[in-house]
């Protein structure tokens, strides 16, 4: 790709991945123009970006993607050479309770991006892409053995998984139909600092440091890959950078851990730092009614990123999760803004 192109929209960039993609891309690439779109629903926070956001080369745009109206007028007003596509609902949990939210923005939004590239781009395509941020959560669920690759048929069984998989045939649908250039990748489970606290890790980080109980999901038994954020930003690049038009790249960490693991991990982590007695966090450990529709297993086959463009996870688990951690306990007042609801106070609709 010509690295001269610099009009970029990522979507969702105030969001747990959008907000250290932007953050990336800002001080990697000073010649790049980054647009951040986003409608900053309870899961988008300004606060994620409050180091970068005076950089000359980022500007923010308060707005959804749902809205048709709305993103034509961006796209005639900035003509993006690229978007990259991270705005979504994105919980399963919430997914099962509303699914028409993750209707209106991850597939409707996803329809209206497209349509803005298309028409602002008047069908030359030379040095575009349309780049479609997907979940492992669209193939469906493993049994004990076997990998996600990116010849695995689609198959999800949530709502979100469901919408997340939509989305990605529209993206395809309109590189075979109209011809615009995309990429879709579809990652692993991702933690890492300034993820919301409903998502697994951060919630039970932050219920250990207060003492509250850790709930799992039936026996703790179903297997997650897990992949640090800055391991999926920079495939994210190498892949923007790097990846071949029409292609789709499977992205994991190569880290399957149950989620009874998992919270284990986390408790003997956190006693540690917390010089309390070793086991003391187990016993917030509680076992609850399983998610309906619950994955049993999800994994990934990374050769084709590591063969095609070299990319392989640097992280391990078990460091990662230290340094998420110790990124939680040093940021105590990023915690509590979300739960005093302070962190809207710097968003512009308010
Ligand atoms: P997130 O929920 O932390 O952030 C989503 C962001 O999108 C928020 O800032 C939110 O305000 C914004 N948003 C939501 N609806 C919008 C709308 N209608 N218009 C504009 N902005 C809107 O999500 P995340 O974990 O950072 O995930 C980002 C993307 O990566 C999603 O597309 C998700 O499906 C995908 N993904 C996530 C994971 C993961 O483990 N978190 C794994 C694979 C893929």
């Amino acid at each position: 790709m010509n690295s001269k192109r610099k009009k970029i929209l990522i979507t969702g960039g105030a969001g747990f991945i959008g907000s250290h993609l932007i953050r990336s891309f800002i001080n990697k690439y000073p010649s790049y123009e980054i647009f951040n779109l986003d409608a900053l629903t309870y899961a988008g926070n300004l606060y994620n970006l409050k180091d970068v956001d005076c950089h000359k080369n980022y500007k923010f745009l308060f707005g959804n993607i749902s809205d048709q109206y709305y993103i034509d007028s961006i796209f005639n007003k900035y003509k993006f050479d690229f978007v990259i596509n991270l705005a979504a609902e994105s919980h399963v949990d919430r997914s099962i309770i509303d699914p028409l939210a993750f209707v209106n923005t991850n597939i409707i939004g996803t329809i209206n991006l497209l349509n803005a590239f298309k028409k602002t781009l008047k069908d030359n395509f030379n040095n575009a892409l349309f780049y479609q941020i997907s979940s492992d959560e669209v193939y469906g669920s493993l049994g004990n053995n076997g990998f996600f690759s990116e010849e695995t048929a689609y198959k999800p069984n949530s709502p979100y998984s469901a919408s997340k998989a939509s989305s990605d045939h529209f993206v395809r649908a309109y590189g075979k139909t109209y011809g615009i250039p995309y990429i879709i990748s579809n990652c692993s489970n991702n933690y890492g600092p300034n993820q919301f606290p409903e998502k697994l890790i951060p919630l039970f980080i932050n219920n250990i440091f207060a003492g509250e109980s850790l709930p799992i999901f039936g026996k703790g038994e179903n297997i997650r890959d897990w992949i640090h954020v800055n391991d999926h930003v920079n495939a994210i690049d190498t892949i923007f950078h790097h990846g071949e038009n029409k292609e789709t790249y499977n992205i994991g960490g190569n880290n399957e851990f149950k989620n009874l693991e998992v919270a284990k991990l986390l408790c003997k982590i956190i006693d540690k730092k917390l010089e309390n007695k070793v086991g003391t966090s187990d016993s917030l450990i509680r076992f609850v009614k399983d998610r309906p529709g619950h994955d049993i297993r999800y994994a990934i086959n990374t050769s084709k990123i590591y063969n095609k463009l070299g990319w392989t996870p640097s992280i391990s688990f078990e460091s990662g999760l230290e340094q998420t951690v110790d990124w939680y306990l040093n940021n105590k007042d990023w915690l509590e803004n979300i739960k005093s609801g302070k962190y809207k106070n710097i968003n512009p609709k308010l």
